[in-house]
């Protein structure tokens, strides 16, 4: 068994994705002892994109101003210029239309939504994780690690992780960032709970990056280069620039009506099925001209994604003694508001906050034996991590389906009434954006107090 250094944890986070990178990292920059078990045999992302709000480029900042500059590195602003007018999330009518203007030139603008100076860039996520990557040191990550089963030896032992190549590895505290179909939820809230796995929302997704200069034929630079959403009967589809304005990151959210078995819980697959530009034509037969053109330009095979989340079955609890989940493996929403990862990066910051103090105290009370001791610490700052996170990853998931609803003119409270709609949208966004950085910190720094006094 490897010693422990006195005053030092050693962190194990489960998953390379977005969320267990930036803990790591984060961890790192706190020189907290940390290695994070991949189970692919090298960091991938899709090819899709994905956009940062602005509470989470402020997180990232905190966590480690590298994150941020891998953002910068590779964010897309919209609009083709600079101007701060540009900022803005556009909503249009998609199905609605004018018979004299057959060519869809003047969609109606139902509202504007700003989303701060830079509030809402498009990155590419394969670019962005190839970015984050740069700054994650090659000891601190294991691939082919299959996370299987957790085993705990008692307080006075670490605990020990076993991976399906038989190999195991030993760590005073595991954080799950296993995404949507967590193991480690798994292990939290026990195999026969249904809170421990995603549910279907009945809703997919078509997703497609289109080279942006067949778009800007298309559609013009306006629209190709802005990021908009046309709205309707009971379907959606947003797009925004990526890759420096070079591609167009198109997705479409349709009805699926038949049930969608997840399939095996603890596989990678099952989530998407193909499909076809005529699935897509099909579910958007009698929208107007910009929407129909937006279909046209899709591939003519794509996949179709299923969105499930934790709507049905919330985790009552994030946290098992020295085991707890981060990122969508804790609270996996649908993508309505676009921030399952920047809530994600929320959680990153605030374990990374918890951590560095317990460190603190351990390493304090190596100078005051018997004052703390490393199984105390490390469930101290998850039953606060506990404490503060989820009632606000718990609101993201419910209102992003509730938004979904609303942009899809079906929300018992809004319906088709846009004005209603759009002061909706703005309420929940700003909330979701403008989030009290400060005030959980100090929610955080105050639970610490309270139990390792000063
Ligand atoms: P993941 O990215 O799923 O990473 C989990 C990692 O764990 C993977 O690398 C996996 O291989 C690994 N793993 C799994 N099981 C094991 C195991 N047993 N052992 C070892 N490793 C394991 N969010 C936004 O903030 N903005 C957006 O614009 C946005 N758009 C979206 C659009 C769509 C259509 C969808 C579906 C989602 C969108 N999201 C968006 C949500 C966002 O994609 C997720 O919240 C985010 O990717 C979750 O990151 P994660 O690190 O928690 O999990």
């Amino acid at each position: 068994m490897a010693a422990r250094t006195t005053g030092q944890l050693q962190v194990a986070i489960v998953g390379g994705g977005i969320v267990g990178l930036i803990t790591a990292l984060g961890l790192l920059k706190r020189n907290i002892p940390v290695k994070v078990y991949e189970q692919a045999s090298t960091f991938r992302e899709i090819g899709a994109g994905v956009a940062f709000t602005a509470n989470a480029l402020k997180c990232m900042a905190l966590v480690d101003p590298d994150v941020v500059n891998a953002v910068n590195a590779i964010a897309t602003k919209n609009g083709q210029d600079d101007a701060e007018s540009n900022d803005n999330l556009r909503y249009h009518d998609g199905y609605n239309w004018d018979p004299n203007d057959p060519e869809g030139s003047d969609d109606k603008l139902l509202g504007l939504l700003y989303t701060g100076y830079k509030g809402f860039q498009g990155c590419h996520r394969a670019a962005f994780l190839d970015e984050l990557v740069k700054y994650v040191p090659s000891h601190a990550v294991e691939f082919r690690k299959r996370y299987v089963e957790c085993e705990d030896r008692g307080r006075n032992e670490r605990l020990l992780l076993h991976f399906s190549d038989g190999t195991s590895a030993e760590a005073d505290l595991v954080i799950g960032c296993d995404g949507i179909k967590s193991k480690i939820r798994q292990l939290i809230l026990g195999p026969e709970n249904p809170a421990s796995y995603p549910h279907f929302t009945h809703k997919v997704a078509y997703r497609a990056l289109i080279p942006m200069e067949q778009v800007e034929a298309a559609l013009g630079p306006f629209k190709a280069y802005n990021q908009h959403m046309h709205t309707g009967p009971r379907a959606h589809m947003l797009h925004f620039p990526v890759a420096g304005g070079k591609l167009f990151n198109l997705v479409a959210f349709v009805v699926e009506p038949e049930d969608w078995p997840l399939g095996d819980p603890n596989g990678v697959g099952n989530m998407t099925r193909p499909a076809t530009r005529a699935d897509v034509a099909a579910a958007f037969k009698g929208w107007g001209p910009t929407v129909t053109k937006l279909v046209e330009l899709l591939p003519e095979t794509l996949d179709k994604w299923a969105i499930f989340d934790c709507y049905d079955y919330p985790a009552p609890t994030f946290v098992r003694g020295r085991v707890c989940v981060a990122g969508d493996a804790a609270h996996a929403a649908a993508p309505h508001h676009g921030a399952g990862a920047g809530i994600g990066v929320e959680d990153a910051l605030a374990l990374c906050t918890l951590l560095e103090h317990a460190a603190n105290t351990l390493a304090l009370s190596s100078q005051d034996p018997g004052a703390a001791d490393a199984a105390g610490v490390v469930e101290a700052a998850l039953q606060i991590y506990d404490q503060v996170r989820p009632p606000r990853s718990e609101w993201l998931v419910t209102s992003s389906r509730e938004v979904c609803d609303i942009y899809e003119w079906v929300h018992p409270e809004t319906g088709e009434d846009w004005e209603k709609c759009l002061a909706q949208i703005r309420m929940r966004s700003n909330r979701l954006w403008y989030f009290d950085i400060e005030g959980m910190l100090k929610e955080l720094r105050d639970g610490w107090e309270s139990r390792f006094p000063v």
